[in-house]
């Protein structure tokens, strides 16, 4: 079954219906779902509201997160995503991204892409114009100029600046990491995640976080509920973060129980983590939130209804790292 023969089931299931997949899983499929948009970080507050509009009209949960994060990636003001991404230990930007389906649970990403502003839309064209769900380095890159993406610099002089205080030994404090996460339902109730980011900033070239990685920076299975990481991506990266609070929702537990008890196995794993901001976003298929990080200071957008909220996540310490 080709994954445009899933999508003419759901459509011509209506109100309600169960939409059957290959893995046997079926997909609750509501038609006039509200919308909602959940996205790590204040930053989440542009994503969503692009994200929003693309609900409100009836467009897919898939194209709201995509047209959410790009809009964060493309703004040289976030040093942590994108144009303006904090460069490598070289100076160079590479970008990381991946996006999933919650109905098809098809998946694309991208890692240590250089030169192209928008990796979440090059790792969409993963998921549809390619066989393969990772693509990394000049070979992600080539196949994004070959769908059409333009080479552009990326490293704006305010990041330059930085990079090269940072290499001269200053000390400096700068937002070193967030990630854009979002996870979305629509209005037939159908699920999709994407996270993007130019990961730690000053990391060694070639470095590659959580944020492209399938089950580790993002999860998204529309008959549970998906998942989003932010933070230390080494440490999401040990325990299959995303993927892990995806199932702990499968096994029952909400996903505020959810990321909690990820959180607190990260912790257990290494103390030292206790001190060091990452965070968990998951939204469960019937709407629920759940959020935290390990140490204070994580927010959360969430936008349902036509309401933008900025809210202040729990921590599982409560000294900040
Ligand atoms: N998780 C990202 C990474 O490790 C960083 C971040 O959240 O900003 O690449």
């Amino acid at each position: 079954m080709e994954r445009r023969d899933f999508l003419k089931v759901g459509a011509l299931a209506g109100a309600g219906a169960l939409v059957g997949r290959l893995d046997g899983a079926s997909v609750s499929r509501q038609v006039n779902t509200k919308p909602i948009v959940v996205s790590t970080w204040n930053h989440g507050m542009k994503c969503n509201q692009g994200a929003l509009q693309i609900l409100q009209v009836g467009g897919t949960a898939v194209d709201a997160v995509e047209l959410g994060v790009s809009i964060v990636e493309k703004d040289p003001t976030t040093t942590s995503v994108g144009y303006g991404g904090l460069p490598n230990a070289e100076g160079v930007v590479q970008l990381d991204a991946a996006i999933m389906d919650g109905l098809s649970m098809e998946v694309g990403s991208v890692a240590g892409l250089e030169k192209i502003k928008h990796p979440v839309q090059v790792a969409r064209k993963v998921m549809t114009d390619s066989p393969h769900v990772l693509l990394v380095g000049d070979g992600a890159r080539r196949f994004a100029v070959s769908h059409g993406f333009k080479e552009e610099n990326l490293l704006t002089e305010g990041a330059k600046k930085q990079w090269l205080a940072w290499k001269s030994g200053k000390k400096m404090k700068v937002d070193t990491h967030d990630t854009i996460g979002a996870l979305a339902i629509d209005r037939g109730g159908l699920m999709a995640a994407a996270c993007t980011t130019s990961g730690l900033a000053w990391k060694i070239p070639g470095r590659v976080g959580d944020s492209p990685i399938v089950g580790a920076g993002l999860y998204c299975d529309g008959e549970v509920g998906g998942c989003v990481a932010t933070g230390y991506g080494e440490e999401v990266l040990k325990i299959c973060g995303s993927f892990l609070v995806v199932e702990l929702m499968r096994q029952g537990r909400s996903p505020q129980e959810a990321v909690e008890a990820a959180l607190d196995r990260m912790i257990k794993r290494d103390a030292a983590n206790a001190g060091k901001l990452t965070a968990f976003l998951a939204l469960r298929s019937d709407g629920a939130v759940g959020h935290a990080s390990t140490s204070p200071g994580f927010q959360v957008a969430m936008s349902r209804e036509g309401k933008h909220d900025l809210l202040e996540s729990p921590s599982r310490v409560k000294k900040k790292g």
